[in-house]
């Protein structure tokens, strides 16, 4: 099979992981079990919670060998979509470990964690950063937009059970869409007692979203990489009001809570 998708790409500069050389195994049409309101690659062109191959793992790898001799800090799986729905995750983490020696990192929404097989598939990845955008059911349908069968519990249940056979370094990522009363930081610190994570990555979208599938959005650009092509600005907080939450959750859990841009609490 030739490949006419790239689904290598970058480097990339991400504020939480430096140098990122992108993985994509979801490939030509957006997939994920998600549909976020401020998803970048713009309204999700195929929902789903259905495992399966999109992109071969020797194409990834014949691709991947290119970028020799990825002087990167961490070659990241995420891309198109949710790269869990990709069956052959497992085989392309172990690839890219193989081929490349770097550290692997998945950035997940986590809807498959009870999933014993992706469990044991996204254990051999060295970093992985959980999905934590709704702290109630009701937040989960309206930042996330999820697929019938996916719930807030659901998701909680997936991410304890892979914590507790997961040996890398765990962490949770979040959107913040408006500032957070006093419930929804006590609610947070509740959920973080359960995941345990080894960092928390607070960030706000501060990013148009663009309302078409736009390749550009796998990036991690500044500003507005669409031109004149139709994006939206969704709600977001300001700079200090995030920092003040991750000082705050910082203090209270002793958790490394990194906040984007660049500042690390
Ligand atoms: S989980 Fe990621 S890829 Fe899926 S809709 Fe949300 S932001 Fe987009």
């Amino acid at each position: 099979m030739n490949v006419i998708f790239p689904t290598v790409y970058g480097p990339v500069v991400s504020w939480r992981y430096g140098r990122s050389l992108g993985i994509d195994p979801i490939g030509a049409i957006s997939t994920c079990s998600f549909n976020c309101v401020y998803c970048q690659l713009g309204e999700i062109e195929h929902l789903s919670g259905d495992r399966q191959i999109f992109v071969d793992t020797a194409d990834i790898l014949v691709e991947l060998d290119k970028f020799a001799p990825w002087q990167v800090d961490v070659v990241t799986l995420s891309g198109s979509g949710e790269p869990t729905l990709a069956k052959n995750l497992g085989e392309i983490i172990q690839g890219i470990k193989t081929l490349t020696g770097r550290l692997t990192l998945v950035l997940t929404n986590a809807t498959l964690l009870n999933d014993a097989q992706v469990r044991k598939e996204l254990s051999l990845a060295d970093k992985v950063s959980v999905k934590l955008d709704g702290l109630w059911p009701t937040q989960l349908q309206k930042i996330n937009r999820p697929i019938a069968d996916v719930s807030l519990e659901g998701i909680l249940t997936g991410i304890k059970a892979f914590q507790q056979q997961f040996t890398g370094e765990l962490s949770v990522q979040t959107m913040v869409l408006q500032p957070w009363d006093q419930a929804a930081e006590h609610r947070y610190l509740e959920l973080l007692s359960v995941i345990k994570p080894r960092e928390v990555q607070l960030n706000t979208p501060t990013r148009p979203k663009p309302l078409q599938r736009e390749l550009e959005g796998r990036g991690n650009h500044t500003g507005n990489p669409y031109g004149d092509r139709p994006v939206t600005q969704i709600k977001c907080v300001d700079g200090q009001t995030l920092q003040n939450l991750a000082q705050k959750i910082s203090g209270t859990t002793g958790i490394i809570v990194r906040c984007a841009p660049l500042k690390v609490f």
